[in-house]
């Protein structure tokens, strides 16, 4: 049977930036992907939006590594030519009553460590985005959007440039953990010896780690699926910054991103599904966008708003409990030696990405 050091289950942004901080912690490491491609999954089916950090709970892990990652992230862009646009966000209010949570974000925005945040009148509001209706408003500098997929080509290229391996069509069936080594088979029958695995594998983490001999199940929680569903502009974008009404249940609301060529969606919202393949787009959610867009761009004209794609929420939290964190397992918590699992890595999981990598490396090197 082939040994090798590390394998990284998942090539996602968190599988391939997890495998990239380990290959510069000296590591041998071997990514399995089960699809025929890099990030064909949730991490291509998203906002794309560098997230500034300022709505999760203080000393969170989203938190934490969303704030770190963000720093992080703007640097890769940066040093390694990664298309990205540091273009800020308005958050809104649209209603009397919601200015009270303006002030609570602000608070829990210091919290976090995010000190730019800049408070508008409607007038100031209205000055940056001339089509923009809203009461007051928080300006964010430091939310931008990144180009995902670049993003995901640096990061394997950095794992190959370190002598690490992607490898596509190999679909992880089960691993036995032993105290010494986690030995794992592939759906073809491969077999490998592994020092270290990491279950980065996305909307399917819970589902492969109760595939895990070895794993007390009780350790693994279970998976829901929330799907966000996009819409996208037809026609010029009205506005130059992102626009996010103030955050809702289980998302962020019908919020307005731009994407590097400057074209405008609306969403994602939030639609409880049974399967983590269910993609498709339903024309009719549309007729909600309608109102929730008009309370912050009355102008948007009937027909204007075309059914776009949809990306899946790994959540690990029921549709009517409360929301939970990033779950990142190591041995201390599940007991067995080697092995990581990454579960209910969301929203701001994009972000995060590069300091979440950092933070399992430096998790297995305490070992
Ligand atoms: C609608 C939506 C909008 C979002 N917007 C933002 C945003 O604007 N900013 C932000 O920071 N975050 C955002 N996020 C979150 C972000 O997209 C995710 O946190 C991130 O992409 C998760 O990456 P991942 O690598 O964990 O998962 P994935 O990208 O899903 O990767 C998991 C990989 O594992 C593979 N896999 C699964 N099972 C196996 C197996 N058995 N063997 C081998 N491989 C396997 C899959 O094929 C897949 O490639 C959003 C998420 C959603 C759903």
């Amino acid at each position: 049977m082939d040994q090798v050091d590390c394998v990284v289950i998942g090539a996602g942004v968190v599988g391939l930036a997890v495998a990239r901080a380990l290959a510069l912690h000296g590591r041998e490491v071997m990514v399995l992907e089960a699809a025929a491609a890099i990030g064909t999954g949730t991490s291509s089916r998203n906002s794309e939006v560098i997230h500034a950090g300022i709505y999760y709970a203080p000393g969170s892990l989203k938190a934490r590594l969303c704030v770190a990652g963000k720093r992080m992230l703007y640097d890769y862009c940066v040093e390694r030519g990664i298309g990205h646009r540091r273009c800020g966000k308005l958050l809104v209010a649209t209603a009397p009553e919601q200015l009270p949570q303006l002030q609570g974000i602000v608070a829990r925005a210091v919290a976090n460590g995010v000190h730019d945040l800049e408070r508008l009148s409607a007038a100031q509001a209205r000055a940056m985005e001339p089509a923009l209706s809203c009461e007051a408003a928080l300006y964010s500098p430091s939310t931008g959007i990144v180009d995902s997929h670049a993003l995901m080509l640096a990061l394997q290229g950095d794992v190959e440039n370190a002598a690490g391996m992607v490898v596509v069509n190999a679909p992880v069936q089960q691993a036995r953990c032993t105290p010494s080594a986690i030995e794992v088979t592939t759906q073809d029958g491969t077999r490998l010896l592994a020092k270290t695995v990491v279950n980065a594998a996305g909307l399917q983490a819970p589902a492969l780690a109760s595939r895990f001999q070895g794993l007390d199940p009780r350790h693994v929680p279970r998976a829901y699926f929330a799907k966000g569903n996009y819409f996208t502009l037809a026609g010029r974008a009205p506005f130059s910054r992102l626009i996010y009404p103030v955050p809702q249940a289980a998302g962020l609301g019908v919020h307005l991103t731009l994407d590097l060529g400057g074209q405008a969606k609306f969403g994602p919202d939030v639609e409880w599904v049974a399967s983590a393949d269910d993609l498709t787009v339903d024309a009719a959610r549309g007729d909600a966008f309608y109102a929730e867009v008009r309370k912050y761009w009355p102008a948007l004209q009937d027909g204007a708003l075309l059914a776009g794609y949809a990306g899946i929420r790994p959540k690990i939290h029921a549709p009517d409990e409360a929301a939970c964190d990033f779950m990142i397992q190591g041995p201390t918590e599940h007991g067995v030696p080697g092995l990581v699992n990454l579960f209910g890595i969301e929203s701001p999981g994009l972000t995060s990405a590069l300091a979440i990598g950092e933070m399992v490396a430096e998790l297995l090197e305490r070992r």
